[in-house]
Parts: structure tokens; C-alpha cells; sequence
């Protein structure tokens, strides 16, 4: 049908820059080659269908005056956008959704990210807001803050909107609103690959304990007095009295030098100081800022041993998907050993799956 319009959106893996986007720091994600549909067709009254190929999903209804509290489980982020728009003056009819995803849900890899700034893309383009990619991802984080309840950063939706095939998207989170750039990855050239490691583990403590790193971040940056904990000093973190505090500050700030020199090793090809560097942010995440668990730690060590040039957890932690850095011709035995290792430990098999940097949302036809 002529009237359908039909957008494309990618899920992101974070190279590098963990939990800096509600930090003042800078991030490095890359839009991946796993993306979703989504279908639209604009609707004569105010009711919005859903349809998702989302495992035990079915057929959800709402009205545009969506609020807050009345749409809960899978559809809760759709509902989130459109209430967004509406509650931002950006009116609307009602309309038809239907979603198809090769993004794994809730694997670190952001599909909520991808549904919300997919519909955001689309009524932007068929109601002619008018708004830039900035303007989206920020009505997305709306969605997840006041709808969702999820109090997340700017990265995901960034990273879905501005993601370029054969490039990284740098963002500085201390701008308001934050500034993206591209940095053009090149590994491939040189028979590397990225590996994505879902982990297929969802521990429960993955939101209080996101919400508990914020606050600590929030208290450590109050009692250093910067409006950014990424804007402190290693030197002045030796003020600080709780060993807590201080450890999430050094995560912080080790974690901003990270980035950087990530984007030198990256712009040089030197892949094997990247390596170093992914791996050195995994155990800062680990130990740090303590928001790994068993699943991604062995991930990344059994990568490692089998040949990787660096490994890390990727996303906010507690399960989810870890990446790395392998030579091609080692991401069969990668992947070996890691599910070998999971097998040992009895867990869920692991998925291991190669991608590459991928264009943001668009639409398709
Ligand atoms: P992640 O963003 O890492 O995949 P989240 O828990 O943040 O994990 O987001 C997962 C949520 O996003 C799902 O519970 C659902 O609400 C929404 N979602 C993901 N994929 C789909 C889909 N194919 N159809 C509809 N909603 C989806
Ligand atoms: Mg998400």
C-alpha cells in the first residue's frame, strides 16, 4: 500500500565511554547492522495499533492522549513516544505500528532505543514537525524518564539517530544539548572484526542499581563541587572520604581518558593499544564501578584467551552483551570458547554474532 511508510533502525553496542552520559563524558557508540522495522500508516481517529514480533506480544490499542501509568509491559516504550510528542505540542492523529526486530530485546544492545526513535522519526516525517535528530532523541529520553520510568541517559538514542555506515558516533555529554561527531572505524581493513557476546543474562538488579550509580555519581560531583563528575581531578578525589564514592570517581574519570585515547588509537589504527584499552574499561566497569556480573566477566576473559585483542561489557551491565575485538580468523574459536565456558558454568548458551558500523534511522520506502 502506497500509504505505509516503512523506516529502518539500528540497535548500538558502545565501543567505549561507560556510564559517562549522565557524567559530563564523552561516549563512543556505533549504530550496528542489527536493526528493526517499523511500519506506518496514518489512522482517521485518535487510536494507535500496535503489533510486534516481539515474543508473547499481541495486538495493543491506545489513544493518542495516552498518559502516563495506562500502558504497561512491551508497549510501554510506543506508548512513551507517542505521549512525548503529544504532551510537547506536537499533535497528531492516530496510527498503525507494526514492528519487526533483529535487535534481541533487552540484551544491552538498545532496542528501546531503536522502537522509541523509530516512531519518533516517523511522525517527525509524516506530520512535518520539523525537528532535527537532536530533538527526537531528547523526546525519546522524555519517554523512557516520565512514561518508562527508566532515569537513562542520551547515548542510545544519539547513537540510533546518528549512527553512519563505517563510523563511531563521539558524543560529548557535557554540551546541552550533547554534540555528536563521527569517527570513521577502519579494523576491518585489517582483518579485525567486532564481535557482539549476548550473554542472554538479565539480572533484576539492572534498574535500582542504575538508579544507585547516578545518585552516587550525583553526590561524589556535589562534594567535589563540578557540575560533571567527568570534569574532576584525580587529585581532588583523594577529598573524598567514602571509599564507595571514590572508587565510582576513579571509574569516572579513568573512563574519560579511556575514551580518548580510544578515538587516537581508533584514528591511527594502532588496534592493539585499542584492545588494551577496551579491556582496561572492563575491569574499571568491574571493579570500579562494579556494574558486571559472572556472565559478562567470563565472556570476556574466555574472548580474550582465545585470541581477542580487547574485550568489554558494553552497555549499562548486570548481563547484557559484551564486544570484542577479534582477528577474523578467531572469531570461530571465540565463540568456541565462550559458549565452552558456559556450557561448564550450566548457563543459557550464549549468542555471538559479528557487526558492523551501520547507518542511523531512515527511512526505507
Ligand atoms: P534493550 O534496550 O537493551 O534491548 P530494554 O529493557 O531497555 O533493553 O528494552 C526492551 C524493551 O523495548 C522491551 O521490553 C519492549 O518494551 C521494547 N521492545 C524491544 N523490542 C521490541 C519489539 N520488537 N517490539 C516492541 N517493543 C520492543
Ligand atoms: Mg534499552
Amino acid at each position: 500500500m502506497t500509504d505505509v511508510r516503512r523506516w529502518d533502525v539500528p540497535g548500538r553496542v558502545n565501543l567505549i565511554g561507560e556510564h559517562l552520559d549522565y557524567n559530563g563524558g564523552p561516549v563512543l557508540p556505533m549504530a550496528i547492522d542489527r536493526s528493526l522495522t517499523i511500519k506506518v500508516r496514518n489512522r482517521d481517529d485518535d487510536t494507535i495499533n500496535l503489533w510486534s514480533d516481539l515474543p508473547g506480544s499481541s495486538k495493543v490499542a491506545f489513544g493518542t492522549g495516552v498518559q502516563p501509568g495506562e500502558v504497561d509491559g512491551w508497549a510501554v516504550y510506543a506508548a512513551g513516544i507517542v505521549w512525548s510528542f503529544m504532551s510537547a505540542g506536537h499533535q497528531f492523529g492516530g496510527a498503525d505500528l507494526v514492528v519487526e526486530s533483529r535487535i534481541p530485546s533487552g540484551s544491552g544492545l538498545s532496542s528501546s532505543a531503536a522502537l522509541t526513535c523509530g516512531i519518533a522519526s516517523a511522525l517527525n516525517q509524516m506530520h512535518d514537525f520539523g525537528l532535527d535528530r537532536t530533538d527526537l532523541a531528547l523526546l525519546a529520553q522524555r519517554a523512557e524518564h516520565d512514561f518508562v520510568g527508566a532515569p537513562v541517559g542520551l547515548m542510545d538514542q544519539l547513537a540510533v539517530l546518528y549512527g553512519e555506515a563505517g563510523h563511531a558516533v563521539l558524543i560529548d555529554t557535557a554540551q546541552s544539548p550533547p554534540t555528536t561527531d563521527t569517527v570513521p572505524v577502519t579494523w576491518e581493513a585489517d582483518a579485525l572484526t567486532l564481535l557482539v557476546i549476548n550473554t542472554r543474562a538479565h539480572h533484576s538488579l539492572a534498574d535500582g542499581e542504575y538508579a544507585a550509580r547516578r545518585e552516587e555519581c550525583e553526590r561524589a560531583a556535589a562534594e567535589l563541587g563540578v557540575e560533571w563528575l567527568s570534569e574532576a581531578t584525580l587529585d581532588a578525589t583523594i577529598g573524598l572520604t567514602d571509599e564507595t564514592l571514590k572508587a565510582r570517581t576513579r571509574h569516572v574519570l579513568t573512563e574519560t581518558a579511556r575514551v580518548r585515547a580510544a578515538v587516537n588509537a581508533i584514528n591511527r589504527g594502532a588496534w592493539t593499544q585499542l584492545g588494551t584499552i577496551l579491556t582496561a574499561s572492563h575491569a574499571s566497569l568491574r571493579d570500579d564501578f562494579e556494574v558486571s556480573c559472572p556472565e559478562l566477566d567470563v565472556a570476556v576473559e574466555a574472548a580474550l584467551d582465545a585470541g581477542a585483542l580487547g574485550a568489554r561489557m558494553t552497555g549499562g551491565g548486570f548481563g547484557g552483551s559484551a564486544i570484542a575485538l577479534v582477528p577474523l580468523d578467531r572469531v570461530a574459536i571465540v565463540r568456541e570458547r565462550v559458549e565452552a565456558r558456559y556450557a561448564a558454568q550450566r548457563w543459557k548458551p550464549p549468542e555471538a554474532f559479528v557487526v558492523r558500523a551501520a547507518d542511523g534511522a531512515h527511512l526505507v520506502d
